[in-house]
């Protein structure tokens, strides 16, 4: 059930809602804040349901209600969507008029629920919370925002506000590991801390590509160094995929995870990246150094015109770090 993934992840907002449904003290408005890829929706979607469900506390996540607010069949719920348009003023008193007409569900509790509310104009807003506070409104809004320093602080002061801490890479790892193999479950929660940007990333083009070059490129240099340089040389002429900020990003920051954790005692679970690990160790290799490289590579190649030369200049950099 949901809630107990929130418990888990998400302590500081569970608590605040835990306690607030209990003691019956319900805001008009909630601010759900943090960054994206932690579930504001999904814990908005919840305490919708709290609102409504028979259970006291946190929504029993099965009955009919529950299950008509999770499919969006509850006349009473309207859901808001900032992430592509902006919300104005009109559109909210165009809706407010529409919420009466349907206000049939039992209870009378109405609730509104605006994701993205960055997008939606103060004015808009403020209506809207006007509008909440009229005392015979049973009404509860839930704005969900990643950005917050782009909601005025009149706004922010009527609403009560429920943090969303940003995931760990751990926590990443947990979420998208059903879905991908081990190893780029690993890198992608290294670079990525948004299970649905995780999932987008590994299907693309770029990320692929920028996988098969790290494998490769490790499975050469684990040889000898010139390899690799000859491997680079021979990928970036003339094939189909040819490298991009985008794919030679990725693949400088994959051998960036890869050498810090060639510095780490802690065994990885993917065979092929620990058997490669321990072949590095056959070197010696200033894995300090190595880093260095690769960071003033990171940053050079949001300026680079030269994608090949600078990937060229980088394995002569990285082969004076391995003896
Ligand atoms: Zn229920």
């Amino acid at each position: 059930m949901f809630r107990n993934e929130l418990k888990e992840q998400q302590p500081v907002a569970y608590r605040i809602l835990e306690n607030s449904l209990r003691n019956k003290k319900l805001a008009h408005a909630y601010m759900f804040h943090g960054p994206s890829g932690t579930p504001k929706k999904e814990a908005a979607y919840l305490l919708a349901k709290s609102l409504v469900c028979e259970q006291s506390g946190f929504a029993c996540e099965g009955c009919a209600v529950c299950d008509r607010i999770e499919h969006g069949n509850y006349a009473d719920l309207r859901y808001i969507d900032g992430t592509v348009t902006t919300i104005k003023k009109q559109d909210i008193i165009a809706l407010q008029h529409a919420f009466y007409k349907t206000g049939i569900e039992e209870g009378g509790q109405k609730i509104y629920i605006i994701d993205h509310a960055e997008n939606a104009t103060a004015d808009a807003l403020n209506s809207l919370l006007k509008f909440l506070e009229e005392p015979d409104g049973m009404m509860t809004a839930i704005l969900i925002v990643e950005q917050l320093d782009r909601i005025l602080p009149t706004i922010l002061s009527r609403c009560q506000m429920i943090p969303f801490q940003p995931l760990t890479q751990g926590q990443c790892y947990q979420m998208v590991r059903k879905d991908l193999d081990e190893i780029n479950a690993y890198l992608l929660s290294s670079m990525i801390r948004d299970p649905k940007e995780i999932l987008k990333v590994s299907e693309s083009e770029d990320y692929q590509h920028a996988f098969y070059l790290f494998k490769g490129f490790l499975n050469e240099y684990k040889e000898t160094p010139y390899r690799a340089l000859l491997f680079l040389q021979l990928e970036s002429a003339g094939k189909k995929q040819k490298l991009n900020k985008i794919n030679t990003g990725y693949f400088i920051r994959m051998l960036d995870i890869f050498f810090r954790d060639c510095m780490s005692d802690h065994p990885k679970e993917d065979p092929w990246y620990q058997k490669t690990i321990d072949a590095m160790h056959m070197f010696q290799i200033d894995y300090t150094k190595m880093i260095r490289i690769l960071l003033n590579v990171q940053d050079t190649l949001l300026r680079s015109v030269n994608i090949p030369l600078l990937m060229d200049q980088m394995v002569y950099e990285m082969k004076e770090a391995t003896k």
